[in-house]
C-alpha cells in the first residue's frame, strides 16, 4: 500500500498539488549493537516509528511527510569497531542544511529531525541553522527519551540492551541472533568519577567501555515489551506531529 505520508511511497502524481505542514527526517546510524543486533538497529527503530506516528498523525488530518531516513551518525568514538560508519558532526550540518534549504524554498517551514543515536547532538546545529532560516521552525526529538524507559523494562539499557533488543524483537525478529550468542552488555565506569556523576563529559571509547559492544543487559528482552513500548511512543510521538502541524509558529508562547 501507498503510504501518502511517507516520501520514499509516495509518487509525483500525489505530490504535484500537496501541501505538507511538517517534514519529519529520521536520522540513525550504521554501527554494531552488542552481538547480536543488526547494524541498522538505530535506521530500524526510528524509520519505524516516524513511520508509524506519522500514520496516526496523518489519520487525524496533520499533514506530515517522513523523509528517507539518514543511516549514518556520528561514530566518533567507534572508530575501532569494524565497519561503524562515522560521519563528522560538520558533515550532519552540510548535509541538514541542504535539505533543509529545500523545504524553505518550496514552503514547507516545519521541520522535525528524528533523532534514533545517542551520538548525533543535534542542539548546537539547530541554533546556529535557525538563524539562517529564520523563517523556519526547526526541532528535534528523541523517541527514547519520550516515555518513561522504567515503566517498560527491568533494566532499560543504554545500548543494545533491554530496551533495544525488546523494539528489536517486535520490528525485526528474523535479524536477531539467538538468546545464547547475546552478551550481557557489561559497562566500565569512568575510574574519575564525575564523569559518572554527568557534570563533566569527555567522549567513551566505546572498545574500552564495553566487551561485547552494547552497553547494558538484553537478558529480559522480549518481543511484547518491545511492542508495548513502541505502540506508547508513538501514540505519544503522533500527538506531537499533530500539535506542530497545527500550531501556528508565530503563536508558540503565551
Ligand atoms: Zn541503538
Amino acid at each position: 500500500m501507498i503510504r501518502p505520508y511517507v516520501l520514499a511511497d509516495t509518487n509525483w502524481k500525489h505530490l504535484k498539488n500537496e501541501n505538507f505542514e511538517l517534514a519529519v527526517l529520521p536520522w540513525g546510524a550504521t554501527e554494531a549493537h552488542n552481538y547480536h543486533l543488526p547494524y541498522s538497529t538505530d535506521v530500524i527503530e526510528g524509520t519505524s516509528i516516524a513511520e508509524e506516528s506519522a500514520r496516526i498523525a496523518w489519520e487525524k488530518g496533520a499533514k506530515v511527510i517522513v523523509l528517507p531516513t539518514i543511516p549514518f551518525g556520528v561514530n566518533t568514538g567507534q572508530k575501532d569497531i569494524y565497519l561503524d560508519i562515522n560521519l563528522n558532526p560538520s558533515t550532519l550540518f552540510a548535509i541538514l542544511k541542504d535539505i533543509i534549504t529545500v523545504l524553505n524554498r518550496q514552503g514547507i517551514k516545519k521541520f522535525m529531525i528524528f533523532n534514533s543515536h545517542g551520538g548525533n547532538n543535534w542542539k548546537a546545529i539547530i541554533r546556529e541553522l535557525g538563524l539562517e532560516f529564520s523563517e523556519m521552525f526547526l526541532c528535534v526529538s528523541e523517541w527514547y527519551k519520550l516515555a518513561d524507559q522504567g515503566a517498560f523494562f527491568e533494566q532499560p539499557g543504554d545500548h543494545a540492551g533491554e530496551m533495544e533488543t525488546s523494539m528489536i524483537l517486535h520490528l525485526a525478529p528474523n535479524l536477531v541472533l539467538p538468546k545464547n550468542e547475546w552478551g550481557d552488555g557489561a559497562e566500565k565506569k569512568n575510574t574519575i568519577s564525575a564523569f559518572n556523576e554527568g557534570w563533566a563529559w569527555s567522549e567513551r571509547p566505546w572498545s574500552k567501555i564495553s566487551e561485547d559492544t552494547g552497553v547494558g543487559n538484553p537478558e529480559l528482552a522480549t518481543a511484547e515489551k518491545g511492542q508495548h513500548f513502541f505502540e506508547e511512543v508513538c501514540r505519544k510521538m503522533a500527538k506531537l506531529f499533530v500539535d506542530i502541524s497545527k500550531a501556528n509558529i508565530e503563536e508558540l508562547y503565551q
